[in-house]
């Protein structure tokens, strides 16, 4: 019998609310907390067959997180904010004696910059209280991260490539939408893009490397290479990776609204004085754009997201191709959300279930490609984001 507490009410807070409900074995009492109470009683409100308590935090404020830590007393909070509460929600955590897991990692509200290492450094200090971290644990991060250590677990001696190819087929109408925090998203789509080749990192000009690719169930969709964050502990966790990279589609469309944004400088973190007040041109756009769980109501089309992997077994080479296709449409009917608050949200509740079962309990912080992958990938399909395989395929990479 556990108690779990989900910080964060926007749309992966409210699929990760729902699907922990829907498992009251595992879930025994439920928190839901965010900057805004009404959305968490709204959700609350979406869950029929059992209460879920609720309440306002601000996370940015450690003594605030601590306060409701001691008050509801649970034994893991599942991180659903915004990646600049890390940190403050890690510091509570190792305060109250409670564990911890995310789905992004810490990134710095005056900086465009993420990486694990902030989070890293928590390291010693999470295995001195015997207290577990669980790192990015959402679709990409996290089910990308797990799929590859399925693959090097079971499909190979030493993998070599790695490409993660991220597909939204999807349709919400809306002229220019972002399908997960508007801020986070414009931040992570218009840095410069990276990847890693033979033990280094090769920075590109954003949206540089262009091709279309093949995604299965939807045909040829223009693929280009960005940054994305599980990279950095991949290479880390699978030194024998030649080389890695990120493939995310994006329509012409898109790429047309954000170059007009950046052009006219809405993309900008610095903050600036309009009629005296300082406001951050990037946070004042993400008022005006349509909120991600606005999307979900008439939303077609369906996401494809897995890895494609070049490497040896048994001195041969190999290919092995592992994914999962969500149609918006069914996280819709299930959840009243979209595809990628679906996708992000059910690996969450699922991570959160192999700790709380046992299956990923190691005090330390850690990646979720550090975790035996078996259990996750066993239950995974079950829970709404089946996986396909194909071995030996054309890889197009
Ligand atoms: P939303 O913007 O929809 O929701 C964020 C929620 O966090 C809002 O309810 C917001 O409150 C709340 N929040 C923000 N600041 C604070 C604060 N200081 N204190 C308390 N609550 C706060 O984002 P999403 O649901 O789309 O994304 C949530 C997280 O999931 C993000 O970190 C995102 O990067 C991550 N993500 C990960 C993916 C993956 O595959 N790994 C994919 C997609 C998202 P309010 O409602 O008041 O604004």
């Amino acid at each position: 019998m556990s108690k779990v507490l989900i910080i964060g009410a926007g749309g992966v807070g409210s699929v990760v609310a729902q699907k922990c409900a829907a498992s009251p074995e595992v879930f025994s009492e439920i928190m839901l907390a965010s900057r805004t109470k009404s959305k968490c009683d709204a959700i609350a409100a979406l869950i029929k067959n059992r209460t879920i308590q609720t309440a306002q935090v601000d996370a940015d404020s450690v003594p605030e997180l601590v306060a409701l830590f001691n008050e509801f007393q649970p034994e893991l909070v599942i991180n659903v904010a915004l990646p600049y509460q890390d940190l403050t929600i890690m510091d509570a955590c190792l305060e109250t004696g409670v564990n911890y897991l995310d789905t992004a990692n810490y990134e710095p509200k005056d900086e465009a910059k993420f990486e694990y290492s902030w989070q890293w450094a928590y390291q010693e200090k999470f295995k001195e209280k015997g207290l577990t971290a669980i790192l990015g644990c959402g679709f990409d991060p996290g089910v990308t991260s797990i799929y590859t250590a399925y693959a090097a677990k079971h499909h190979f001696d030493e993998i070599h490539y790695l490409d993660i190819v991220d597909c939204n087929a999807g349709d919400h109408g809306k002229a220019f939408a972002t399908n997960f925090n508007p801020e986070i998203n414009i931040r992570e789509v218009t840095q410069k893009g990276r990847y890693w080749e033979n033990g280094q990192w090769v920075e590109t000009q954003p949206h540089e490397i262009k091709q279309a690719l093949n995604y299965p169930n939807i045909g040829p969709k223009n693929s280009y290479v960005i940054y994305h964050e599980e990279l950095e502990s991949l290479v880390k966790n699978f030194p024998t990776l030649k080389r890695a990279r990120f493939w995310m589609t994006f329509g012409d469309e898109y790429l047309t609204h954000l170059r007009v944004i950046q052009n006219i400088g809405m993309a900008s973190i610095e903050p600036i004085l309009y009629k005296g007040v300082e406001i951050v041109p990037l946070q004042f756009l993400k008022e005006t754009l349509p909120k991600p769980e606005e999307l979900a109501d008439g939303y077609t089309g369906e996401t494809s997201i897995g890895c494609r992997i070049k490497g040896i077994k048994d001195g041969q080479e190999k290919t092995y191709y592992v994914w999962n296709n969500c149609k918006h449409q069914d996280a819709f009917e299930e959840t009243s959300s979209q595809g990628v608050s679906f996708t992000t949200g059910v690996p969450a509740m699922l991570g959160a279930m192999m700790f709380l079962t046992g299956k990923w309990r190691k005090p330390g912080v850690y990646n979720v490609e550090e975790f035996n992958p078996d259990p996750f990938m066993e239950l995974i399909g079950q829970y709404g984001l089946p996986w396909q395989e194909e071995i030996n395929g054309d890889l197009e990479l």
